[in-house]
């Protein structure tokens, strides 16, 4: 296995019409998970890789495992609750451009997941063990499972992959702050956003974030800073990489998800970190010109593509 992650998926319905929802009929519907979208982004780009969650016994449990399984992704540990549903969430559109989102996920399956659901032997058949911020946030039993899945990882030299993912409604901001800084604190390469390093850090430069997370104590840190690319400090590297140019933003959520799918795919690969980040720049950037997280997630050669013809354009 290449890559394991865990977390929670859920399924969202986006209301066709504008206006407020109540008056919705229609509802186009997906699945969304920014560990799971990982996984799949990897396993797009020919990687093995493995998702660890704990689903409702309902359809929509049904329907994530099946899809998740459907794009090569190891479901195995994946474990179904009688007692709890699967994660929703719903998106309304008040206007073209004003978003609503109503998430019913308070004590879903998902934010009952326990230590004792996962297997340290699987853990430690990965190269990489990759977490969020997201998971710890969900329940004090995710938070320990989270931990947990780090502590199995560390003992059997899996590398472990850290992004915050911020996600303010789930907890507070003091909560938030310290987690995030404990498990950027044992994580071997941190994937922060700028704005989520501001949150731990305050305002600053790209270098000083870069630094005050490194100085937590991760090998690596890579920073994302949108359209400009990515920041990276490590014990061998430090400095901008810049990103790709994109003709159109059409959707520009899930692209943090597929820059770690993209750096995670070089450094499996064993190419140097700025090389991988490239890769992750790459695909985070070939993400935001098409509509959902995962919709976009490119093929290998398609990404091949991609990099060598911005590289040709740049002759
Ligand atoms: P998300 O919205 O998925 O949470 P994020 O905040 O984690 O994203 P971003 O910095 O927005 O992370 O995007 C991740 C990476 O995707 C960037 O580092 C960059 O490589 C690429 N990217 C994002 N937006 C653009 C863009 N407009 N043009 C080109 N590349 C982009």
């Amino acid at each position: 296995m290449d890559v394991i992650t865990l977390g929670e998926t859920m399924v969202l319905f986006t209301a066709k019409s504008s206006g407020l929802m109540r008056y919705a009929g229609d509802f186009s519907s997906k699945i969304a998970g920014a560990e799971s979208n990982v996984a799949i982004g990897l396993s797009r780009l020919g990687h093995q890789t493995g998702w660890i969650s704990r689903l409702g016994s309902d359809e929509f449990g049904e329907r994530i495992q099946s899809f998740i399984r459907g794009e090569g992704v190891d479901v195995s540990q994946v474990t179904f609750d009688d007692t709890a549903a699967t994660g929703l969430y719903f998106k309304e559109k008040l206007t073209a451009s004003e978003l609503r989102l109503k998430y019913y996920r308070r004590d879903s399956a998902a934010s009952r997941m326990s230590a004792s659901d996962l297997d340290e032997d699987y853990i430690s058949r990965a190269q990489f063990l990759h977490v969020t911020g997201i998971t710890p946030a969900l329940s004090e039993h995710c938070y320990e499972t989270v931990l947990t899945a780090v502590e199995y990882a560390k003992k059997n030299n899996v590398k472990v992959v850290f992004d915050p993912n911020l996600r303010r409604k789930l907890w507070s901001e003091d909560r938030a702050r310290s987690v995030l800084r404990e498990l950027s604190a044992l994580a071997d390469i941190v994937l922060p956003g700028i704005d989520e390093a501001e949150f731990i850090f305050g305002k600053s430069t790209p270098e000083t974030l870069a630094k005050s997370f490194f100085d937590l104590g991760p090998a690596t840190v890579i920073l994302k800073l949108g359209k400009k690319g990515a920041y990276v400090f490590s014990e061998e590297e430090e400095g901008f990489v810049e990103g790709f140019p994109v003709e159109q933003v059409v959707d520009p959520v899930g692209a943090g998800d597929g820059f770690a799918a993209g750096c995670l795919s070089g450094l499996i690969e064993g190419i140097n970190v700025k090389e991988a980040v490239r890769r992750g720049n790459a695909v985070g950037a070939i993400v935001t010109m098409a509509d959902g997280d995962v919709e976009g997630l490119p093929e290998r050669d398609r990404l091949i593509g991609f990099i060598n013809k911005t590289d040709k354009e740049d002759v």
